[in-house]
């Protein structure tokens, strides 16, 4: 029959491979949800670029086609200006001509830079479209891999719960109570082991009269210094020495 401390000895050790599992699943939730996250932030930036794309698309197409009217006014104009004959209507014409001049320079100015930032816009927009399938690639790899995980520990952590709902029941209700307390309060563990006469928790001697009633092993002892439940291994102790 094992002692009480014994017993949550076997607990920690219990309880201590239930969170190794359990944490290994939720990293790999986390990154699944991470990745997720990344995904959503890159796809609305996507769309957003998608969307300035186009609408320097539809602008670039205006002007080119208020440029090529421009043009054709231009010719127009010229071939007129042949058939004039009265001076005033000629300067009329030139002046129309002067006009039309300063307008297509101006488009061609204009063009030229809607030309530049749809390149621009362009390259960005594949950058961001490479981006986001390598993002959907990389979730796709960690879901697969969570999946894995979950399938090789899902039975393993569920033997272990039952494993511990069988510990539990033969320890005594304090004492589990103190247990759960001392493990949320010192990180996860609450039972260490006392080597030649020094805590292993918190390395800290341990009064000598207190190491023997340790070695007794009938009643559950706590560390003077650090509060944690202290446990003796004489077959431990003999052959690490
Ligand atoms: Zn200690």
């Amino acid at each position: 029959m094992p002692s009480q401390i014994e017993l949550l000895v076997q607990l920690q050790q219990v309880d201590q491979t239930l969170r190794a599992k359990t944490q290994a699943v939720e990293s790999g939730q986390g990154r699944v949800a991470d990745l997720d996250e990344s995904y959503r932030a890159k796809a609305a930036a996507t769309d957003q670029a998608r969307t300035a794309a186009l609408a320097l698309g539809t602008r670039q197409r205006d002007l080119e086609g208020r440029l090529a009217s421009a043009e054709e006014r231009m010719k127009d104009r010229r071939m007129r200006i042949t058939r004039i004959r009265n001076d005033k209507e000629l300067g009329l014409a030139k002046r129309e001509v002067d006009l039309l001049k300063e307008e297509i320079v101006g488009l061609e100015t204009e063009l030229q830079q809607v030309y530049e930032q749809n390149e621009a816009a362009t390259g960005g927009l594949a950058a961001l479209e490479g981006e986001l399938k390598a993002l959907a690639q990389a979730r796709e790899a960690e879901a697969v891999a969570l999946k894995d995980t979950i399938a090789r520990l899902g039975a393993a952590i569920e033997r272990d719960r039952a494993r511990r709902a069988g510990l539990i029941e033969t320890v005594d209700a304090e004492l589990r109570r103190r247990y759960e307390m001392i493990l949320s309060r010192r990180g996860g563990l609450a039972v260490v082991q006392v080597r030649d006469g020094t805590c292993q928790g918190c390395r800290m001697r341990v009064p000598p009269q207190l190491f023997n009633q340790i070695q007794r092993n009938e009643q559950v002892i706590l560390c003077p210094s650090c509060q944690r439940m202290l446990h003796w291994q004489p077959a431990q102790d003999e052959a690490s020495e």
